[in-house]
């Protein structure tokens, strides 16, 4: 088979390598679409700590189940399914408490065990979701990165009342708003300094109100233009720049919740006091905790829908192209899926 096989920092080739054998509680998928994460070029360019190489990244993908070990039924071969890429030891703290996405022991798909940036790949049954019978195959590529916006809001709750503002409308920033404005119907605004991008934001359920191009007006002006009075009370940090948090901390209401996503190693400054004389919660929030069974739920009700950000398809073995594409062409490209021509199932 072929797997797109990173070596070492920014060295990344086609191999040649041997069809893996799922082992006990596994099964092998045929990999069809594979989605380009921040995360995969961040490991690309040697800037992810977890990641040991050689590796073959990818943990956004979606095919088609044609193996089985054992202890797996084999009634699942031949099943469409979606993998969420967190493994976990069931022991530890974090497990025992339900916060298995932090596990002790973490394992995750495509950056501490290869992934799907492959023609196959082995991954345990259990975290082999049957995609939603009439969705697009390419679209639940992105139940992935859908599940790190639910996993945030989660962690956050999210109250009727709230007014949230969203930095940056990448992938993650455009699927967060989907689940503010469809799941949970309340004010959301998001910022970006791109027009492409914030027209994919109108797409996914923003007013002309709530998009603020931010290389046009600052944000705390463009707050109060719009009438939020005390600022916003839930933040989320989707571009997941240091700056980011220190300017969140500064205009959040008070008793205001602020999500952050990022992996910076840059300390933010932020003065205890500003925390402290608002009450402010800060929640992290890592990959996903279990939040794919929500996110289909949310599909099949016909809440969301994952095609928005979606902007090319690239065949695998033009892979160099296509992260050129993710990473230097933000006008032009959202999420970028390589496709590694496995089975397309029913509803592609
Ligand atoms: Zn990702
Ligand atoms: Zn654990």
């Amino acid at each position: 088979m072929l797997s797109v096989v990173v070596d070492k920092p920014n060295s990344m080739s086609l191999c040649e390598r041997p069809l893996p054998e799922p082992q006990t509680g596994e099964v092998r998928v045929r990999v069809r679409y594979v989605g380009i994460c921040g995360s995969d070029l961040h490991i690309f360019h040697g800037k992810n700590p977890f990641v040991t190489y050689p590796r073959v990244i990818g943990h956004e993908f979606v095919g088609q189940i044609e193996a089985v070990g054992d202890g797996v039924n084999t009634a699942r071969m031949g099943e469409m399914v979606v993998v969420d890429p967190v493994i976990s030891c069931g022991h530890c703290h974090a497990c025992r408490i339900g916060r298995q996405n932090v596990c002790s022991r973490l394992q995750v798909i495509g950056v501490h065990r290869d992934g799907g940036f492959s023609e196959y790949a082995c991954v345990p049954a259990k975290n082999a979701y049957v995609i939603p019978r009439n969705l697009p195959l390419a679209s639940a590529s992105i139940i992935e990165p859908f599940a790190v916006a639910a996993n945030v809001t989660s962690r956050t709750g999210v109250f009727p009342s709230d007014i949230a503002l969203i930095y940056g409308a990448g992938p993650v920033g455009l699927n967060l708003l989907q689940v503010l404005k469809r799941v949970y119907g309340i004010k959301a605004f998001i910022t970006d300094h791109l027009d492409e991008r914030l027209a994919l934001a109108l797409a996914c359920g923003a007013t002309q109100d709530e998009i603020i191009n931010t290389s046009r007006e600052t944000l705390p002006e463009a707050l109060t233009q719009r009438g939020v009075e005390g600022g916003p009370t839930l933040i989320y940090d989707a571009v997941c720049h240091p700056s980011i948090l220190e300017e969140a901390v500064r205009i959040a209401a008070p008793a205001g919740r602020i999500g952050i996503l990022g992996f910076s190693a840059t300390p933010s400054a932020i003065a205890q006091q500003e925390l402290t004389k608002k009450e402010l919660s800060l929640y992290a929030s890592r990959l996903n905790c279990a939040m794919f069974p929500t996110v289909i739920d949310w599909i099949e009700r016909g809440l969301v829908d994952l095609s928005h950000i979606i902007t090319h398809k690239v065949d695998f073995h033009d892979v160099a192209s296509a992260f050129h594409l993710a990473e230097s062409a933000p006008r032009e490209s959202c999420k970028v899926l390589l496709d590694f021509g496995g089975p397309s199932g029913n509803a592609s």
